[in-house]
């Protein structure tokens, strides 16, 4: 058989305790709550969905960068949530991680040689000059140069600070990346170029991309895959051309509602509004998550747990009604726009 599969999760959940006082009872913070997906090899996943869905907790979960509450993380074969020290020292060489805000991820006593040196002390045997080739060979790659060897993070721009941040994550040559946010906190003229830069890396290297945004048009851009969550919970997961062709899940939906388009004729367009802010994971409503919220929401939905369910060739919704709703009126007003 040939394994094309990456990472595998498989019913994935990170609680964080949560008490009140020193007296209170403990509860649970479900920020992941059973998640189950997989990665294959050189395909980028776009994870999607509004703050507190869990995208970033899951993220850090997968690299192991915090402790899974239960569930399996099967990487390149192996379990992750079961490696001993060295088996784990060995998956960080093979992971890399960038994160949103370039600056805080960068330490600002350190020159980007040392930001750039550490990991290659850490994972390799080579000597001084092997490290500088490495490192230089590498900025180049990210479109810097030996130029800023020498510069500390704050004497670079934002967009050179995301580009560092690149560096250090494939500088070990990595085979999973996880990309949380990486260009949302840049100038719009700088985001572009950046997307473009890992777009380019990744078919030079081969490497495997998480990217995780709350923005589905960047997802578009980047993504094979689009996972969309909602309180913890994978909610639709599918072929980005899937996704963008045939939303079946309302919030999947209502996030391509809040998508501003730029055509005057689409001023009137439809829009599923979506009521409210999303409730607590500390206490997560019963039934659909989804269901204080959703416009189509019967009493089913207030009692019973919607399953992830394959619709089509891997096409996945997790919504009682998915067979009755149709969403063709509005989407039709946007086909031009999400077929581009
Ligand atoms: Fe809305 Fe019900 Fe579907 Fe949840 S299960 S998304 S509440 S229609």
């Amino acid at each position: 058989m040939i394994l094309t599969e990456l990472l595998i999760v498989k019913d994935l959940k990170k609680y964080f305790e949560f008490k009140k006082s020193l007296f209170s009872r403990t509860q649970y913070v479900r920020a992941v709550d059973g998640v189950s997906f997989s990665v294959e090899k050189g395909t980028t996943l776009g994870v999607v969905g509004e703050s507190g869905s869990g995208k970033t907790t899951l993220g850090l979960t997968i690299l192991r960068l915090i402790e899974p509450t239960s569930g399996k993380i099967i990487f390149n074969g192996s379990d992750v949530t079961r490696l001993n020290n060295k088996e784990l020292k060995h998956f960080r060489k093979s992971t890399g991680i960038v994160f949103q805000d370039p600056y805080s991820s960068l330490n600002p006593r350190m020159r980007v040689k040392e930001i750039l040196e550490r990991p290659l002390k850490i994972h390799s045997n080579d000597d001084e000059e092997a490290r500088l080739e490495k490192i230089i060979k590498t900025l180049e790659e990210v479109g810097l140069s030996a130029e800023h060897l020498m510069r500390y993070p704050h004497e670079l721009s934002g967009g050179q600070q995301q580009r560092v941040a690149i560096a250090r994550a494939i500088i070990l040559r990595p085979l999973l990346v996880v990309l949380d946010e990486p260009t949302s906190s840049l100038d719009v003229s700088v985001q572009a170029q950046i997307l473009n830069l890992l777009l380019d890396l990744q078919n030079k290297h081969e490497l495997t991309y998480i990217f995780i945004t709350h923005d589905l048009l960047t997802a578009k851009h980047v993504s094979d895959f689009i996972m969309v969550m909602y309180l913890g919970k994978v909610v639709e997961y599918s072929t980005t051309h899937e996704v963008f062709r045939n939303p079946r899940h309302p919030y999947t939906v209502s996030l391509f509602s809040s998508i501003p388009i730029p055509d005057p004729k689409l001023k009137s367009r439809k829009r599923i509004e979506v009521v409210g802010e999303p409730p607590s994971p500390l206490n997560p409503p019963e039934g659909c998550r989804y269901h204080p919220r959703c416009p189509y929401a019967t009493e089913v939905c207030k009692l019973k747990e919607p399953e992830l369910l394959e619709l089509s060739d891997k096409h996945f919704v997790a919504c009682h009604r998915v067979n009755e709703l149709d969403f063709s009126e509005f989407l039709n007003d946007m086909s031009s726009f999400l077929s581009d």
